[in-house]
């Protein structure tokens, strides 16, 4: 398994917070915060529902984590999100110790990782 099991959870938790986003016909996109293997916010997209320019999925997440924490300063957590961030959510997150994952990363190193491993053996080679 190249992820742990509770990366493939949190994406997945991202996953349905971007349905909830599609139900209020919002642009799909879900953000799970994550502190020592916890969730600690969530969020969905709610541009239209707020008529907010920037209640995007992971600055609703970020905020919840903030107020979960009682501390804006967000280190050592990690956020998933089913699109690659935008420059303010970035902006907004970056701390020492923190992490991004998206969607297309783990999708991405998973077929690097079916490459890898597929191709020497389609092609008889060894690696040593
Ligand atoms: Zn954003």
């Amino acid at each position: 398994m190249i992820f742990s099991e509770k990366t493939y959870q949190f994406m997945y938790a991202a996953l349905q917070e971007a349905e909830k986003a599609l139900d209020y016909n919002e642009v799909p996109i879900g953000a799970i915060v994550v502190k020592d293997e916890k969730m600690i916010g969530k969020g969905f997209n709610q541009v239209e529902k707020l008529k907010d320019a920037t209640a995007h999925a992971e600055m609703i997440a970020l905020t919840a984590a903030a107020n979960h924490l009682n501390n804006w300063r967000l280190e050592d957590c990690s956020i998933y999100v089913t699109l690659e961030p935008c420059i303010m959510c970035t902006g907004a997150y970056w701390h020492p110790g923190s992490a991004i994952y998206t969607l297309q990363l783990l999708i991405q190193s998973l077929v690097l990782a079916a490459v890898y491993i597929t191709l020497p053996r389609m092609l008889n080679l060894t690696i040593s």
